[in-house]
């Protein structure tokens, strides 16, 4: 099975001349009659989402690659001042490191392979590198060579916390061992740090001030300087029945929790993913089939609809044709075989919705997708950037 799921991304699609350079999906729609989903970009709505997060955010604005490395995507946040990116594999240090010549690279993986550690460094100039184990940062300092210009962040464990995905399971160092770890990792490094991660779609602004405590005390407790407090993605974005508080109530409650620790000059970081990228893709999926409740699609949770499977992700849909019927709740097959295609929504739509129509899903920017499999043959689709407005 593992040959058939190798990952494979959107290709561009060469627009018909009829249609114009960025058109709407309505157009797109008439003039293509896409049998296979397609991805919709909106890069003036990717700028705006980053620079709100610049103009906002009280510190350095580093992009999460792995929620959505379209290189339309990189470039889109570029131009709205993004100029850090989080990276988690050599591959997306590679890609954006020639796509955008001047941004500033960090290698945010707690574990990573030696040799990764090795090019990163010295191909491409990465010096921020992550570790939550005394065995990792053995790795670094070996594969850099002992260098003297190293950035070294701690990433401290967190308890479960709010977030709709919990990711306090697999990294992180519980507080005696950052001790430790920051102890240790002080005389290697030209600057120091803390990190944590409160898990993806927080919707509490007090997560960040509850972890924001907790790295003070493990902080204090070291007795070293450290001169970079990251507070790592989780930033939410709104889905059908989930309307987050502003993004301004986050940034306002992390300045709140950093004054607090009154620990003058420390440098603020972020790594927002979803928050920037989210909003900025829909896929447009065609019906193939319906039976009742049920709409038979063209995509599903081993294509870039994976959240909408298991995590019991909504997103907003609308039918691309238009309609005056009410409007009912619809869950989604997906295409392949497996029964686990499936995606319960609900996904609310036109009552006289049917095979043949094409659908916009929206919301769709992070962890979309890059997620696409090639599963029983299906998973194939084009990258198109339009000038719609969002759905939500
Ligand atoms: C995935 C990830 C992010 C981005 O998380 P979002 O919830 O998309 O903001 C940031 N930092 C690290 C270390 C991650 O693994």
């Amino acid at each position: 099975m593992s040959e058939l799921r190798s990952r494979i991304a959107a290709s561009p699609l060469r627009l018909p001349t009829s249609l114009p350079a960025l058109p709407r999906i309505d157009d797109l729609v008439a003039a293509l009659r896409p049998e296979a989903p397609l991805t919709c970009l909106r890069p003036a709505e990717i700028g705006r989402s980053a620079s709100d997060f610049v103009a906002g955010f009280p510190g350095d604005v580093m992009y999460a690659v792995k929620c959505n490395p379209e290189p339309t995507v990189l470039q889109a946040l570029w131009a709205g001042g993004v100029r850090h990116f989080d990276c988690a594999s050599l591959p997306e240090i590679a890609l954006v490191s020639g796509l955008l010549p001047g941004a500033h690279i960090h290698f945010m993986h707690p574990v990573k392979a030696r040799h990764a550690i090795a090019e990163a460094y010295a191909v491409h100039g990465v010096r921020d590198m992550v570790l939550d184990t005394a065995g990792e940062l053995g790795k670094i300092l070996q594969e850099t060579g002992h260098a003297r210009d190293l950035g070294l962040i701690v990433r401290i464990a967190l308890p479960a916390g709010p977030a709709r995905c919990d990711l306090s399971g697999k990294f992180g160092a519980w507080p005696d061992d950052a001790v430790r770890l920051l102890r240790a990792a002080r005389p290697h490094c030209a600057r120091l740090g803390v990190s944590f991660h409160v898990g993806s779609q927080c919707l509490d602004p007090l997560a960040w001030r509850r972890a924001i405590e907790t790295a003070g005390r493990v902080i204090r407790a070291s007795g070293v300087k450290v001169e970079v407090l990251d507070v790592g993605g989780g930033f939410p974005v709104a889905y059908p029945g989930q309307v987050p508080p502003p993004l301004g109530a986050f940034f306002a409650e992390i300045e709140a929790a950093v004054d607090a620790l009154d620990m003058p000059g420390l440098r603020l970081w972020a790594e927002p993913g979803r928050a920037l990228a989210a909003s900025g893709t829909s896929v447009v999926v065609q019906v193939q089939g319906r039976r009742g409740g049920v709409l038979y699609i063209n995509d599903g949770v081993f294509g870039s609809l994976s959240d909408a499977g298991p995590p019991g992700f909504r997103y907003p849909a609308r039918l691309v044709r238009g309609s005056d019927a009410a409007e009912r709740p619809f869950s989604f097959f997906g295409p392949t075989c497996d029964s686990a295609d499936v995606m319960k929504g609900p996904f609310l739509l036109p009552d006289d919705v049917g095979e043949g129509d094409w659908l916009e899903i929206g919301q769709l920017g992070a962890y979309g997708a890059c997620l696409r499999t090639a599963f029983n043959g299906f998973g194939s689709g084009e990258a198109v950037q339009v000038r719609d407005a969002t759905l939500i």
